[in-house]
């Protein structure tokens, strides 16, 4: 399969450039030449299928080409290695909980089969494989935890220092081997401006063999769509899911709308975003005006210029008409985020994360105007994660804090101390 630039300006690349570099030089995003589509046979079986013969379906069918069939299950299946429940919360409500993984966030679908896909792709390189890794949080845990001890590859992660939650940066900074932490003395662009100019230098990105974990890897958001199969058949047949996605970067939404490309039946999207709602007002407006992002309680989707918005765009051929007749978007505050953890808690009994809880609100409007429809909302991270907000809201020791989280408290962080400045840091890669 040959992959091309959405800005169509440069030549298509294969398989191994289009993961290993990730971004065109034209400044566009990688697709597919061909976007495939799962033949009739898979149609038949599918609602028996287990999740990891659904995941081999899908990545056969993106990667089949290049991949040999027996690498690939054994890729999906290395990723697909804890579970993805539908829980129904009131009727037609339901949560698709995506963070039961090893970092508690659904990022760690993509970023485990991504380390998977790209240590298969430079074995025999004889040369190890440099993974630079900017995060504002989730990113660079998801990251670490996928890549740890993978042969052939180190990782080198950068996070601003004192704006990352105290869990979070132990997921970053306490697991050692081939993963080094950067504690930048700066902010999250800063460490995405460092990122990017190594990239840039071109004989330093030649000489360490750099590669990108970022959200616009395509190895990213082909696992995203597994899910979305193993969520729409836990409905009764003949009912199509309306998915609702609490959205930042929107890789998770356009992982749903290539699901739809593979053939699943969904009968509408809702992009649920915070105060930053770029793609909201684009919806209602045609306009697509980016900007700056502003600070959330759902930190993880302050975004104000979505990454795989070009993606989007592209995969409805341009059109505003097209892309708002299959998904709507609606936009909360904080204090409406608030105010809905509270609520599900008192009235429903369940723990949404901050995210999740805005895709909720964007769900009960969603069926307020369409009765009788169900919704199912992406929980993409745990509550634990968030647990500063949490108890905030709903008090303390209310929600049960995972072994895997709790354990890392007493783990010692270590991390390199730098300045935000782009010659201390090519100089450090350099040695
Ligand atoms: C990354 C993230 C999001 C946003 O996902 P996108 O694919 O960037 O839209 C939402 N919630 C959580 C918890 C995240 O970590």
């Amino acid at each position: 399969m040959l992959y091309h630039s959405t800005n169509k300006q440069v030549a298509p690349v294969d398989l191994k450039e289009a993961i290993l570099r990730s971004l065109p030089a034209d400044n566009g995003l990688y697709m597919p030449e061909i976007l495939p589509v799962l033949p009739a046979e898979f149609w038949q079986i599918w609602r028996h299928l287990s999740i990891q013969e659904i995941g081999f379906a899908i990545a056969e069918a993106f990667f089949g080409e290049d991949v040999p069939a027996a690498a690939l299950r054994e890729i999906v299946e290395g990723t697909l290695s804890f579970p993805a429940p539908v829980e129904g919360i009131a009727p037609g409500d339901h949560i698709l909980e995506l963070f039961h993984g090893p970092t508690l966030a659904f990022k760690d679908f993509g970023a485990r089969f991504m380390a998977r896909l790209m240590a298969w792709l430079v074995r025999g390189d004889n040369r190890e494989l440099t993974v630079l890794v900017a995060t504002s949080g989730d990113t660079g845990g998801a990251v670490a935890s996928a890549f740890h001890r993978v042969p052939g590859t180190r990782v080198i992660i950068l996070y601003p220092k004192g704006k990352v939650s105290g869990l979070q940066e132990k997921q970053l900074t306490t697991l050692g081997d081939n993963i080094t932490a950067l504690e930048i003395d700066g902010t999250f662009d800063d460490c995405q401006r460092l990122v990017k100019s190594a990239f840039l230098d071109r004989e330093l990105s030649e000489s360490l063999n750099l590669t990108s974990a970022n959200s616009i890897n395509l190895a990213r958001l082909v696992p995203q769509s597994f899910y979305y199969f193993e969520a729409a058949r836990s409905l009764p047949e003949g009912v199509k899911p309306v998915f609702v996605v609490p959205s930042g970067n929107f890789g998770n939404l356009t992982a749903g709308l290539l699901a739809v490309q593979l053939g699943l039946p969904v009968e509408h999207f809702v992009a649920a975003t915070n105060a930053n709602d770029v793609v909201p007002q684009y919806l209602k407006s045609g306009d697509y005006q980016p900007r700056p992002s502003v600070a959330t309680i759902s930190n993880a989707m302050d975004v104000g210029a979505p990454s795989n918005f070009a993606r989007m765009q592209a995969l409805f051929g341009g059109s505003w008409e097209a892309m708002r007749g299959k998904i709507s978007g609606y936009s909360f505050t904080d204090d409406q985020t608030r105010a809905a953890m509270r609520t599900v808690k008192a009235t429903l009994g369940y723990d949404l994360d901050p995210h999740a809880a805005v895709g909720w609100l964007a769900a009960q409007k969603w069926r307020a105007a369409h009765p009788g429809t169900a919704t199912i909302t992406l929980g993409t991270a745990h509550p634990a994660k968030f647990l500063d907000v949490m108890e905030e809201e709903l008090g303390k020791d209310v929600v049960e804090i995972p072994e895997r989280l709790a354990i890392l408290a007493d783990r010692e962080k270590v991390a390199i101390q730098m300045a935000a400045d782009e010659e201390a840091f090519k100089a450090w890669l350099k040695r």
